[in-house]
């Protein structure tokens, strides 16, 4: 009975934080991604269970566990190299825990879930003390984060929240929901909506469902975005505006490609004006500004993005993109690492958010690193000098 009633009184705090919160404490389609690229180091050994999310996840999250004394090896879980930036917080992490002293294992997973769980199962038998993980799909961490804290190893999620597991320690990321709100305010100045009459056309595209970011991003957009759709200014031709429907599997070029050929043929080939694509991220505005190529020749819509990948602030240069969001991998790896060495020394982790990501088991206490919007005006500012790229990387 005491225990019904401790849950009962769990579950109505959740309810109450959730009903208080503005920004989304809803998840997302609990599918795994499908897997479409070859693992790029294979795990050594095939993943023991099929993953579920862990169960009971009704308790807000516990004290961290202190990792076991000994070792100094970290391990490190990154998605794929296939999309540019995990190959940068991939080697900004590496470089710096090596400075800080720490024995590091850095593992790819391909985008493929199950191998990306067999290596944080390999981490967790080899003796690392701390996991730091990137996770393809949200959702499919709960078994294996269960055995890391069975085995007194905390986790860190590293820019995509771990949902519905009770093992997260942490959470280093971006201020998802201000990159959102960022690229939504980027499109009511670009088409002045404020003053212009309109209506505009407007075609949405965001990234991977099973990635929780894209809740933040999207939702982060359409607040800002809203009022202008509810007075008529703002109009989607294809239709096409639910999250489920606007998502992009592995936040793939090729897919946002096609859909937005897809689109352009059906809904644009009569001479309809393409005003603004609200794109969530670089790789898949790159395969909107990709199908914007092959399959329209009005005027060139405002497009955004995220990242500031090689590929698009070049496209920005060249007037093929609008502006993307800079996230400066450099900083995420330092406040990632400063997060690591208080959990190995004993000590407190940095955070400065409390409030705003619950994972299904809690709040998260999070860390959010500051994204800056970067236009063809201010790139060399944001980017060069900061030392980001050179001049050559951008040619
Ligand atoms: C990251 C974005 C990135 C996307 C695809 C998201 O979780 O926050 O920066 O563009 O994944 O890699």
């Amino acid at each position: 009975m005491k225990k019904f009633l401790a849950l009962a009184l769990a579950l109505t705090l959740c309810l109450a934080m959730v009903a208080c919160g503005s920004k989304p404490a809803d998840t997302k389609t609990p599918e795994p991604t499908p897997s479409t690229e070859p693992a790029a180091e294979p795990a050594t050994e095939p993943a023991a269970e099929p993953t579920e999310p862990a169960a009971e996840p009704t308790e807000p999250a516990e004290e961290p566990a202190a990792p076991a004394e000994g070792s100094n090896k970290v391990g490190v879980a990154m998605p794929t190299k296939d999309l540019q930036r995990w190959n940068q917080d991939g080697s900004n992490m590496k470089e710096q825990l090596e400075a800080a002293g720490y024995e590091v294992d850095l593992q790819y997973a391909g985008n493929d879930i199950q191998t990306q769980v067999s290596q944080v199962e390999n981490m967790i038998s080899n003796g690392c003390k701390v996991l730091v993980i990137a996770s393809i799909d949200g959702d499919s961490m709960g078994t294996v984060a269960a055995q890391a804290k069975e085995a007194g190893i905390p986790i860190i999620a590293y820019d995509r929240l771990i949902m519905n597991t009770d093992a997260i320690s942490y959470y280093a990321t971006f201020d998802n929901w201000d990159v959102g709100v960022k690229q939504g305010e980027f499109i009511v100045e670009a088409l002045d909506l404020d003053n212009a009459e309109g209506p505009f056309n407007i075609e949405y595209i965001t990234g991977d469902p099973g990635d929780n970011n894209i809740n933040f991003f999207f939702d982060g957009a359409i607040s800002v975005l809203q009022p202008y759709i509810d007075a008529g200014k703002l109009v989607c031709p294809s239709g096409q505006t639910e999250k489920a429907a606007v998502a992009t599997a592995n936040w793939a070029t090729d897919a946002a490609q096609s859909r937005f050929e897809n689109i352009l043929s059906s809904y644009y080939a009569d001479g309809t004006q393409l005003d603004a694509v609200l794109a969530s991220n670089d790789s898949t505005a790159l395969g909107v500004a990709n199908a914007l190529a092959s399959s329209y020749s009005g005027e060139y819509p405002v497009l955004t993005g995220q990242d500031c990948d090689i590929a698009s602030t070049k496209n920005m240069i060249n007037g093929k993109q609008s502006m993307s969001i800079f996230k400066d991998t450099r900083d995420l790896a330092a406040k990632t690492v400063e997060m690591v060495d208080a959990l190995m020394k004993g000590s407190e982790p940095p955070v400065n958010d409390t409030e705003t990501y619950d994972n299904g088991t809690g709040v998260i206490p999070s860390y959010l690193c500051e994204p800056k919007a970067c236009t063809v005006d201010n790139y060399k500012e944001l980017l060069i000098d900061s030392g980001y790229y050179t001049e050559d990387d951008l040619k």
